[in-house]
């Protein structure tokens, strides 16, 4: 799965919606102190399912919306959309196909996921990354300050993050669901 494109609006300091066109080869965002790098990495979490807002370094999930400054309102909603070349198997070369996800928070009303225009469930969402080998915690994400905690992880967690590289993370959320029914 390859991001293509990235677009903001409301989501912690890019206010205005703000679009990332994502070209193939390697891409570097470059900026001084506190201008939105690392909230750009966050957006990506975010819209693949993260579920942690201290994660976003925020103490709640609405935290992500903007919160205004001295001279701008602050926003009552933010939303992500994120778009993926994602590769379909098809028995033989298999091919490429688009996959839009939007998630969407308002005030007082928690977060609502599209894919490809339809509404699904956060579950779905995190399956879909799941199965390309991706997600809110993939370690192809290393966000500042990761690399110590990588290091200072216990044994269940690094097992975590090799079972997330390997891309079996959305068969453990299959075996649960299973069990459950
Ligand atoms: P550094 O180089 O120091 O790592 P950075 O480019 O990674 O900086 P970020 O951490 O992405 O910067 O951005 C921090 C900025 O985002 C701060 O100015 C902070 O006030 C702003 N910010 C974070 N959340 C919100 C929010 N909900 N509303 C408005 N601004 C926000
Ligand atoms: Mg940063």
């Amino acid at each position: 799965m390859q991001i293509k494109r990235l677009k903001l609006t409301g989501f912690k300091s890019f206010v205005e919606p703000a679009e990332l066109h994502i070209l193939k080869g390697l891409t570097g965002i470059v900026g001084p102190n506190g201008c939105g790098k690392s909230n750009l990495l966050e957006a990506i979490r975010w819209v693949m399912g993260e579920s942690s807002p201290k994660s976003m370094r925020g103490g709640g999930m609405e935290d992500v919306i903007f919160a205004g400054t001295s001279t701008r309102p602050a926003r009552n909603f933010a939303e992500v959309a994120l778009t993926a070349e994602q590769y379909v198997p098809d028995g033989k070369d298999g091919s490429a196909e688009d996959l839009e996800v939007i998630r969407r928070i308002e005030r007082g009303a928690g977060s609502a996921y599209r894919a490809n225009g339809r509404d699904v469930r956060a579950k779905d969402i995190s399956l879909i990354f799941a199965d390309a080998a991706t997600g809110a915690h993939s370690p192809a994400l290393v966000s500042q300050g990761k690399i110590s905690a990588i290091i200072a992880a216990k044994p269940a967690e690094r097992r975590q993050m090799l079972e997330e590289a390997a891309g079996i993370s959305g068969l453990h959320v299959r075996r649960k669901d299973a069990e459950q029914k």
